[in-house]
């Protein structure tokens, strides 16, 4: 039989659960604020705003300075490595700022992905070199919570095993990282939407995926309490001819989370994968009406589904208010 050496004192234990059990307390999600440049280059254009660091950093401040409303709703904010070291217009860190309004700080950690040599354009999640060292930074600057993106895709092919031991053993190196150093680890193994899957090949995909998930967790002997899962909703692709309504994925849904992820896990906070801002509202609610009896709290950590109406609303205009040189606008082509 193998053995467990301790390597969490018992107040670390409650340290990190107590962090996890404040991001996920009764009413409160997560705001995923970690685009990385490129991916904040995507959403800029779609605004026709130039993707600078000044302009992230205005963006996100009209986020963090949000109506003293969204204290109630927000328990977690995601950043990404410049985010944590931006200030407000007044020279308040970001961090400080959140901290401020009553939410925890999380970090990105991961490094993006990369091809899996021999697969069907599978990928693995790059960035445990210098982790360690870089949690331990993380941690003094202010981050209690990390995340880190593993990406499976649904073709007649894939996932392949290999795919799916490789994303489940990096997570649970990450978990394991992570809690070293104090910060809570979310996992997130992301399969996409993309396809013409029907909502039971999600359901069985999404079900072998967490299996392998926390059978890897446990190998690395991470303290499930002191963690937390970002999975995808269990939904049909995006091109499957068949459309479902919110009760049929919230079924499918709680029914995968049921048969794989176990109580211990305090909360798990789904991703939005481009849903809209009403889809994505609409399937969470539909979750946490579902008959079926569920340990966690159920709840969200969207990027784009909280963020959609606010970015298109702002639309730059910040920087152009305050005439900054050239505004922020970038000139439409032509
Ligand atoms: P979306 O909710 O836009 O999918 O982003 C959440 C996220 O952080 C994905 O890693």
């Amino acid at each position: 039989m193998t053995h467990a050496y301790p390597f969490l004192s018992a107040e670390q234990k409650k340290e990190l659960s107590g962090i996890a059990q404040r991001i996920v307390a009764a009413g409160k999600g997560i705001l995923a604020a970690d685009e990385s440049t490129g991916s904040m280059a995507k959403r800029f254009q779609g605004i026709n705003t130039e993707n600078t660091e000044e302009n992230r950093r205005l963006y996100r401040q009209l986020l963090f300075t949000a109506d003293d409303q969204v204290n109630a709703c927000i328990g977690g904010v995601i950043f990404f490595h410049e985010t944590l070291y931006q200030k407000t217009d007044d020279g308040k860190p970001f961090a400080q700022l959140v901290k401020e309004r009553g939410m925890v700080v999380g970090i990105k950690v991961d490094k993006g992905v990369v091809p899996l040599a021999g697969t069907n354009g599978e990928t693995t999640t790059q960035g445990l070199d210098g982790l360690y060292e870089r949690c331990a930074q993380y941690k003094k600057d202010g981050a209690d919570f990390a995340k880190w993106r593993c990406v499976l895709k649904i073709t007649d092919t894939t996932p392949s095993e290999l795919a799916i031991m490789e994303n489940a053993n990096v997570l649970a190196r990450y978990a394991s990282i992570c809690q070293m150093h104090g910060i809570v680890p979310i996992v997130e193994p992301e399969i996409l939407p993309d396809g013409d899957h029907d909502l039971q090949r999600c359901q069985y995909v999404t079900e072998k995926v967490l299996a392998a998930v926390y059978k890897a967790l446990s190998d690395h002997h991470v303290y499930l309490e002191g963690t937390l899962l970002k999975p995808n909703m269990v939904t049909a692709g995006h091109s499957c001819p068949r459309k479902y309504g919110a009760q049929e994925i919230a079924m499918a849904t709680v029914s995968a989370l049921r048969r794989t992820v176990p109580p211990a896990v305090p909360g798990v906070t789904f991703l939005s994968g481009g849903q809209s801002e009403a889809e994505a509202t609409a399937n969470l609610n539909a979750i946490n009406q579902c008959p079926l009896h569920r340990p966690w709290a159920l709840t969200f950590s969207y990027g784009r589904a909280l963020q959609a109406s606010a970015l298109k609303a702002w639309g730059g205009q910040e920087g152009e208010r305050q005439g900054l040189p050239g505004g922020v606008r970038q000139e439409s082509p032509g």
